[in-house]
């Protein structure tokens, strides 16, 4: 009897999982899965404890579901994906596998561990299969008339609709069950060697069930209203299911096809189609990063933008990571991130561009810090979120656009219900007060226990503003790609 392996990584489901399914092809074939987990290689890529917690929940559930199918998750740790690749080449050995299965993941690092997995295992006799699973359209099958890799997402978006109107990727099954009876006696998970830090299962449904779960009730109906509420953090207008695509306890081929089923004309217009276009840019960023591997390696995608010189302000930068920066909506957002592991899209682009453009400090040092603590924290989307507000990216905000994060705060968070929510020290803070708190305060007498502003809004952008001149000026020798 041949042995097929799935080696299980960011695909953290039975249904639509393209390895899975083609390991259990062969009815005749022993099919067992592996998770490593590599906690040294996680803290180099700052993931979050949350992320890694939410990951080891997920998985206890899916050694269940597995084992009702007859298929056995075998699990190791050991530090970082070398380690992680020479365990799996003796894995094999024991185990006689005949053939491997696995989903690709994008990120440098992660592209780099599969490519010496798939030659050593290769050489040892191992045939190597590997799939595009965690995007809707593989990188690189998208391409402008030029056969290059599109830079702008509408452009980019509108040949996708395309593409998907042309076919939908299939969107497959669980495999059947492969024994009678399901697998009982499981070994027990032992918990990740990793900083272990707790999160709220109704905010972030933990599992495959509970996320296709949300995933129907969100197709059905709020998606009408997506349009409308996705800008305002005070309302839950938007889908919360980043954390199941970042770990893949869902697949965007589900999304695709569950919003087609309730929203059929999603492909067309409408409401849905906006939800959708969210989709888009997940994979917008993800197909960038494979074209431009520079992405994964700390570098702007345009290159004039290494000449800004950013500002050295530990204080600041701390801050902004406590919300204590004096402004209401940005320290609501920075709690809401510390508090949950979660920062709703708005607030994430008020937070990024105030850490970039209200204090000049250097973008990375914020994307790391995200990724450090969102629970979906995802390579490409925080790059691409992180670069799209720096002004550094492939389609980003101009650099000469910069928010100011008061007028952003009366504009999405009106009466100051989230920032209520979020900063405690405000509430004799009447509603139409809640952006200037100190002017209240100030004209009534009154002592706020709340940070002064630790900029003042105008003057800084007229530094950043003069800080990108100069670096455009400084590198016109330079081509800005
Ligand atoms: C500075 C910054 C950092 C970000 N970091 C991350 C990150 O680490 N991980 C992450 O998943 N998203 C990130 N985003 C994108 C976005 O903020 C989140 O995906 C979204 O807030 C998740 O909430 P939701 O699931 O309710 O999204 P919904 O609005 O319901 O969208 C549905 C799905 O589409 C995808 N999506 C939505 N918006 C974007 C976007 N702008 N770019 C890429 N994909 C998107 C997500 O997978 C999301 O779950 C970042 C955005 C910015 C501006």
């Amino acid at each position: 009897m041949t042995t097929h392996l799935v080696w299980l990584r960011n695909d953290l489901r039975v249904n639509d999982n393209s390895a899975l399914w083609a390991a259990c092809r062969s009815r005749h074939a022993r099919v067992i899965a592996l998770f490593i987990a590599t906690p040294a290689q996680w803290r180099q890529h700052n993931m979050a404890p949350r992320q890694a917690e939410y990951i080891w929940r997920s998985l206890r559930q899916l050694q269940q579901s597995l084992a009702e199918k007859g298929i056995a998750l075998h699990y190791h740790q050991c530090d970082d994906f070398a380690a992680a690749v020479s365990y799996l080449q003796d894995f094999c050995r024991q185990q006689r596998v005949d053939a491997l299965f696995y989903n690709y993941q994008y990120e440098f690092n992660e592209r780099e561990r599969d490519a010496a997995a798939e030659r050593l295992l290769s050489q040892q006799g191992v045939t190597v299969q590997g799939f595009d699973d965690s995007v809707l359209l593989p990188p690189g099958s998208v391409r402008t008339g030029n056969n290059e890799a599109y830079k702008v997402f509408t452009p980019f978006s509108k040949a996708y609709r395309k593409r998907l109107r042309a076919g939908l990727p299939e969107c497959l099954s669980a495999p059947p069950a492969r024994t009678e009876a399901p697998l009982t006696a499981l070994p027990p998970l032992s918990p990740f060697d990793y900083p272990r830090e707790s999160f709220d299962e109704q905010l972030f449904p933990v599992g495959e069930a509970a996320a296709l779960q949300r995933l129907r009730a969100f197709c059905r109906q709020p998606v009408l209203a997506y349009p409308a509420q996705r800008d305002f953090p005070a309302s839950e207008g938007t889908s919360r299911l980043s954390v199941c695509l970042a770990t893949g306890t869902l697949s965007p081929r589900q999304c695709l096809h569950r919003l087609l089923r309730e929203q059929p004309q999603a492909l067309e217009e409408g409401a849905a189609s906006i939800w959708l276009n969210e989709l888009i840019w997940r994979d917008f960023y993800r197909h960038l990063l494979v074209a431009f591997p520079r992405l994964c390696k700390n570098q702007p995608f345009a290159a004039w933008t290494k000449k800004v010189a950013w500002q050295q302000r530990p204080d600041r930068f701390a801050a902004w990571r406590e919300g204590k920066t004096g402004y209401p909506i940005v320290d609501a957002a920075m709690r809401q991130l510390n508090a949950t592991g979660w920062m709703h899209n708005r607030l994430r682009m008020i937070a990024a561009s105030f850490l970039i453009k209200d204090l000049q400090i250097d973008w990375r040092s914020g994307e790391r810090y995200f990724m450090s603590v969102l629970i979906d924290g995802d390579l490409a989307a925080n790059n691409g979120g992180w670069q799209w507000s720096a002004s550094t990216g492939t389609d980003a905000v101009p650099w000469f656009r910069i928010f100011n994060p008061t007028t952003q705060g009366e504009r999405f968070d009106a009466g100051g219900e989230f920032i209520r929510r979020w900063l405690p020290e405000l509430a004799a803070v009447p509603d139409k007060a809640i952006h200037h708190p100190h002017d209240w305060a100030k004209k009534n007498h009154q002592r706020l226990d709340y940070p002064l502003p630790i900029v003042e809004h105008k003057a800084a952008r007229e530094q950043t503003l003069a800080i990108f001149e100069a670096a455009r000026k400084a590198s016109s020798a330079i081509s800005p790609e």
